[in-house]
């Protein structure tokens, strides 16, 4: 399998993340690994080839050291795990530290609307854009508020408008889309760069599984087999590991089409990443 979505952070920050989950949500991950070989651990234990991982910078001032760590991270990790970068566009010089981050090894961003309080449109991210996209990286966006909250078009529209200015980028919307999903896959058949990653929407009991109409996004899936990517949030889960891909399996896909998912539609995305970024 390849994990396209996994989050590590720095130890200050992942403590900061760990009491807001205790203190806000009714979320048990307490038990769940934080420190990266950990983290990779259980990902190797499950059969994880290769995995990417991000952090988002939710305010000003931090991003370039976050992108320095996650790097570095990834090379404490001999490349096992391959990380993300994040910018805030408030800080002056947001372009620059992405295009450094991508020198530095990070094969792509990874923006998170509500957390980082931004719009994956805004007209501001388009030198970010234009270079990723010429160097074969891409982008993962939490597109809206979910799960805290699930408004439907919240944020497709701005997705769609992402696609629209920028054809060429690889562009991997977060938790299935959801609560857009079917919708994700009407835009489909106009976008091909467009892809939905499965993160907490297929694991039993997940709080993302909400309103999940399985057998219309098995059939999803089944129209449009390379546009799908296995991704779990690992570690800030509260179930176990392989329930993601449990899930999936549950879907009853073809075979080939199962492959797809867990392995080659992530594993072509991060090989091209890898040699367009390098
Ligand atoms: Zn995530």
């Amino acid at each position: 399998m390849i994990d396209l979505h996994t989050h590590l952070h720095p130890p200050k920050l992942f403590a900061a993340i760990r009491r807001w989950f205790a203190e806000r949500s009714d979320w048990d991950i307490a038990s769940q690994p934080t420190e990266p070989h950990d983290v990779a651990a259980v990902l190797r234990a499950h059969g994880v080839e290769r995995f990417t991982f991000c952090s988002y910078a939710h305010k000003p001032g931090i991003a370039r050291d976050l992108n320095a760590w996650l790097a570095q991270t990834s090379r404490d990790l001999d490349g096992y795990g391959v990380p993300l970068a994040t910018v805030h566009l408030d800080d002056p010089g947001y372009v620059r530290d992405a295009v450094d981050a991508f020198d530095d090894g990070c094969i792509g961003l990874k923006l998170h609307e509500d957390v980082q309080r931004l719009a994956v449109d805004d007209p501001r991210f388009a030198p970010v854009f234009d270079e990723m996209a010429r160097r074969n990286g891409f982008l993962l966006v939490h597109a809206g508020p979910i799960p805290w909250r699930f408004d439907a078009g919240a944020g497709i529209a701005r997705v769609a408008r992402v696609l629209e200015t920028h054809p060429e980028l690889a562009l991997v919307v977060a938790h299935f889309g959801a609560p857009d999903s079917l919708g994700y896959f009407e835009l489909m058949k106009h976008h091909r760069n467009l892809y939905l990653d499965t993160t907490m929407v297929f694991a039993p009991g997940s709080p993302m599984g909400e309103g999940a109409d399985y057998p219309a996004f098995a059939a999803g899936i089944a129209a449009y087999p390379e546009r799908v990517v296995y991704g779990t949030d690992f570690p800030n889960i509260p179930y176990a590991y392989d329930s993601e891909a449990r899930g999936v399996a549950a879907l009853g896909l073809a075979p080939h089409i199962e492959r797809a998912v867990l392995r080659e539609n992530g594993a072509r995305l991060m090989e091209a990443a890898l040699h367009g970024l390098r």
